[in-house]
């Protein structure tokens, strides 16, 4: 029996015995060093949450391996009626901490839950826990291509859903957040231990939450007619050269899949196909296969050099892994000597005024580019000196016109009031992922960088 006096870890105890009796002794752990790997995410790559939230710091008291949604509603009942926070998991890719167990308790690993259909609609339908490489896989087999995936594609798409964004496909489709989601199925925190499936409109509470709304147990996402991609790697001697071409992009008959763009300094840590130039800009783009040609035309009307072009699915998937946060990963990983951070920041500024966009941080700073709808993502990466430097900078890049969003925080931080209303019926406690939706919401600052 559980008593309000009881302390998270004894009540863990209780609610894990349980689960053992229901679900058999294979769906608990408590191996410490599950328990330290899964008590942090990717927020390493953040200096600011490196020092705040590092693994073992805040440590739960066991991980729970469902197999099924059924088990997942077993559990959160268990865990609802003994009080224990539930913190969910997919591969702990997230940037922000977002997977951090503040309070303890039970993590929720839904990596068994690894269902793919190809609907007749053409849509995919996927256990949270499903990887993202084997969906694309599945839906390109049926003639069909996901919307979007990230540059962590072997993520689960419950982790995704549930923390992450935009990618490969967000040119064309948006973020997660724009009709990528046609219907989730949810296990609420509320005791019933059921799961309910809402569609379009209705499952926006349950995406980018980071859970704090009830545990994703099943994604339908939207897909379309595959195309045939191929991956474009172009050189500059320049930036106004290589933005002339990526900003060029946006009118091409077929948008491109992915464009992402860095300076030289970025170049030599990529694990691209092709030896590149570190003395060059690299341009690389996803483009689909009738507009390669126009793509190549582009490159050398601005004076730059088409450095290898693949028409193979393989070669657009290493391209896409080199998109987003990962030239940020590779340059840290590169200079393990050196302390690295980066902001994400929206708007024309990078492409038209790159120099005073530079100039907001002192030491070296770098941008790397994604194209977007209408104007680019960038991450801004500089040399770390202290929390203050980073966040003094913020007011700076809005001057510029900048929408900014920091990767320095755990808090959720879209459609925040949405989220507070729908938690307060699937999770009156406040069990899932405490911590995580604060009592003053920040503004909505995904969205002043083009990600909604
Ligand atoms: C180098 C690097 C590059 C990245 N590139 C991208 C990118 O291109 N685009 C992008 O959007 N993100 C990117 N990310 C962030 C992250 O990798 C992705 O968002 C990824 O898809 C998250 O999936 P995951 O399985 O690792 O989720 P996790 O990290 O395990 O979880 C993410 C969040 O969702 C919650 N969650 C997990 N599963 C569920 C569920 N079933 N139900 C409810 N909530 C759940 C977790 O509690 C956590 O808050 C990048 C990260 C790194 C380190």
């Amino acid at each position: 029996m559980t008593t309000t006096t009881q302390t998270v870890p004894e009540r863990a105890a209780l609610a894990t015995a349980r689960i053992t009796e229901l679900l058999g002794p294979d769906v608990v752990t408590t191996d410490p060093e599950l328990l330290l790997k899964t008590s942090a995410d990717w927020s390493r790559m953040s200096p600011i949450l490196q020092e705040k939230v590092p693994a073992g710091r805040y440590m739960p008291d066991a991980v729970v391996r469902p197999r099924t949604a059924d088990d997942v509603a077993r559990v959160l009942q268990v865990a609802y009626e003994h009080d224990v926070p539930v913190t969910p998991r997919g591969s702990g890719t997230g940037n922000y901490g977002q997977a951090t167990p503040f309070d303890g308790g039970l993590v929720l690993d839904l990596r068994g839950l690894d269902t793919i259909t190809v609907n007749p609609s053409g849509t995919v339908s996927a256990g949270a826990g499903a990887k993202i490489t084997a969906i694309d896989a599945a839906a390109r087999a049926a003639g069909r291509d996901i919307w979007i995936y990230p540059s962590t594609k072997g993520s689960t798409i419950g982790g995704f859903v549930g923390g992450g964004s935009a990618g490969t496909g967000t040119i064309e489709h948006g973020s997660t957040s724009d009709g990528y989601v046609v219907a989730v199925t949810v296990a609420p925190m509320d005791g019933s231990g059921t799961t309910f499936t809402v569609r379009g409109a209705d499952a926006m509470p349950y995406v980018h939450v980071y859970g704090v709304t009830g545990v994703v147990v099943e994604v339908e996402v939207a897909t379309e007619p595959a195309r045939e991609w191929v991956a474009v790697y172009a050189a500059f001697d320049d930036w106004a050269s290589m933005v002339q071409v990526h900003r060029s992009l946006l009118d091409l008959p077929v948008l491109p899949r992915l464009a992402s763009a860095d300076p030289p300094a970025l170049v030599p840590s990529l694990p691209a196909a092709v030896e590149l130039d570190p003395t060059r800009h690299s341009l690389r783009v996803i483009a689909e296969a009738s507009t390669v040609a126009e793509v190549e035309a582009r490159v050398l009307a601005a004076g730059g050099t088409v450095v290898a072009t693949f028409a193979d699915y393989a070669e657009t998937d290493r391209l896409s892994s080199m998109s987003y946060n990962h030239p940020v990963y590779f340059l840290q990983k590169a200079h393990p000597e050196r302390t690295w951070f980066h902001m994400e920041t929206g708007g024309k500024a990078h492409w038209d005024d790159p120099d005073a966009v530079r100039a907001v941080y002192d030491g070296e700073v770098h941008l790397h580019l994604e194209l977007m709808g209408h104007a680019p993502l960038a991450m801004v990466v500089a040399d770390y000196v202290s929390e203050e430097q980073v966040l003094d900078g913020i007011p700076r890049l809005e001057a510029l016109g900048l929408g900014v969003h920091s990767p320095h925080q755990w808090y959720v931080d879209r459609h925040v009031e949405l989220a507070r209303a729908t938690a307060r019926s699937t999770d009156p406690k406040g069990l899932l992922n405490p911590g995580k939706l604060v009592d003053s919401p920040p503004e909505d600052t995904r969205v002043n960088i083009g990600v909604r």
